[in-house]
């Protein structure tokens, strides 16, 4: 689907036009291009609080990449750390800043208190004007849950709220600004996580918080390029839209892809798995031998799965006193009740395998509520209330996560009428509709195998929506 407001702005012409006139300038977002490119490259500058843990995983992550390492001054624990010991240099942030950054980094795990919240101004203040274009803002702290005093929990959570307010003033120029909530002991689990946030992975992914929980299960060593290498991945609603991308990314990343649709979609869902080397099931997820049949398809092929994605929904909008009972029923049972049984029989079968992924699609509007929309928000709120329920009750490593799509360009959103769908577009910090890679990509950092800790999330690819919190 196609944004033509944004290709306009993006000509001299349009730029100059949208200027005089206060319309908003949307850039072009930076995307991933090349498999092996590398997840970061420029300058990047990285601080910390007094006493914080993760700054050694941080270099160490951040001197494997081509990225320029600086660390503000006063931040020695950073050079310290072993492998980027020669190649970060100090700089000072009292003095004049000549580099532009594609990225900042501040390591606030150590915060105790409010009053050592003055660094993230310390830091931030003299630095984010220096931001490059589609640059990447990453804090790291400590989940406020798990921390011993108020006066701690205060100073963590407020990074939520730092966290989205720089979101909102970088956005129009194509950056991103989120936040990772660690617990105690998970320092050395971020590879995955800081690469997908500060990557053109996560280019519509901003004023987001996702929190990193202890996993018995140690994270395994995974390629790079490919590391869904030997994985088995179900991902339904797959022959158009977002499905269609998610099938694409996994397989990118080295995943055997079973693309699942309703029996009307197959001559789709075949091309889309034929081209990614995949199978075709043709399957309503809603038939009450669903559950069973993909059970069997997948002990067939594979005797096994790692990766389900649950992607295929359906909009049935009318204001309740308007909706026919039968548009009640579809919304919830193919956004919410399929899913639920699925897993059922795939884990009562024994299917999935240790250290797999169970990934739901939500939608904002389970979280902010939408006008027409009680049966569709009802069915993806109770998709979030049954991932944070499941992360708990996962063993074996296996993990829980959902995204939650804001405006996605897809034959979904190009039915809206034209004002609707022109306010879901700009109504972000991003000022534009974000593309299913966007959430394909989110995906596939909840799939990687080193992902052990990210269970129990819900992150919103919506380019921060003004809708919801
Ligand atoms: P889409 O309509 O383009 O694709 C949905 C796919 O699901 C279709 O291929 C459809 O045939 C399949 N499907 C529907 N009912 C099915 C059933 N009973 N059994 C098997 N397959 C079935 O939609 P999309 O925009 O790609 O949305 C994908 C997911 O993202 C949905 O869960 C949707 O609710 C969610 N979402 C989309 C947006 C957006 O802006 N596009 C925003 C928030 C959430």
């Amino acid at each position: 689907m196609s944004d033509l407001y944004l290709k306009f702005v993006n000509t001299p012409v349009g730029k100059s036009a949208a200027q005089t006139l206060g319309l908003p300038s949307p850039v072009t977002l930076n995307r991933w291009k090349r498999a092996d490119q590398p997840f970061i490259e420029g300058d990047v500058l990285v601080g910390a609080a007094l006493g914080s843990k993760a700054i050694a995983s941080l270099g160490a992550i951040l001197g494997a990449s081509p990225a320029n390492l600086f660390h503000a001054s006063g931040t020695d624990s950073l050079a310290d750390s072993s492998k980027a010991g020669n190649k970060a240099t100090a700089l000072d942030l009292s003095g004049d800043i000549s580099q532009r950054f594609s990225a900042l980094v501040f390591d606030a795990s150590g915060m105790k208190d409010t009053t050592e919240l003055r660094a993230l101004y310390d830091f931030f203040h003299p630095t984010i004007r220096k931001l490059a274009g589609n640059a990447r803002v990453l804090i790291i702290g400590q989940d406020p849950a798990n921390c011993k005093s108020a006066a701690q929990a205060a100073s963590q959570r407020a990074l939520e709220g730092f966290t989205r307010s720089i979101g909102k003033e970088i956005g129009k120029k194509g950056s991103t600004a989120n936040l990772l909530w660690l617990a105690p002991g998970t320092e050395k689990q971020l590879e995955s996580s800081v690469r997908f946030f500060l990557s053109p992975r996560s280019a519509y992914v901003s004023g987001q918080f996702a929190r990193i929980s202890k996993s018995t299960h140690n994270a395994p060593a995974t390629n790079p390029v490919a590391p869904l290498t030997g994985k088995v991945a179900l991902v339904t609603g797959a022959s158009r839209g977002i499905g269609e991308s998610i099938a694409d990314i996994l397989a990118r990343d080295g995943a055997t892809v079973i693309g699942l649709d309703i029996p009307q979609a197959m001559e789709d869902l075949q091309k889309v798995t034929d081209r990614i080397k995949g199978k075709a099931l043709g399957c309503d997820i809603t038939s009450a031998d669903a559950p069973k049949q993909i059970a069997a398809f997948v002990k067939e092929h594979f005797g096994g799965i790692d990766l389900v994605i649950h992607n295929a929904g359906i909009t049935r909008d009318k204001t309740l006193g308007n909706m026919p009972e039968h548009f009640w029923d579809m919304a919830i049972a193919v956004n919410l009740t399929a899913e639920e049984l699925i897993d059922e029989e795939l884990m009562e079968q024994e299917l999935l395998r240790d250290n797999g992924r169970i990934v739901c699609v939500s939608s904002i509007s389970g979280i902010a509520g939408n006008f027409g929309q009680t049966n569709y928000a009802c069915a993806k709120s109770g998709v979030i209330g049954y991932v944070e329920a499941m992360a708990k009750q996962l063993k074996n490593g296996i993990t829980i996560n959902a995204v939650a799509p804001g405006f996605i360009e897809t034959q979904m959103t190009a039915a809206m009428p034209l004002t609707i769908r022109e306010a879901g577009r700009r109504m972000n910090s991003l000022s534009q509709g974000g593309q299913p890679v966007d959430v394909a990509e989110a995906i596939a950092w909840y799939c990687n195998p080193s992902s052990v800790g990210v269970n129990g999330n819900v992150v919103r690819v919506c380019g921060q929506s003004l809708i919801g919190k």
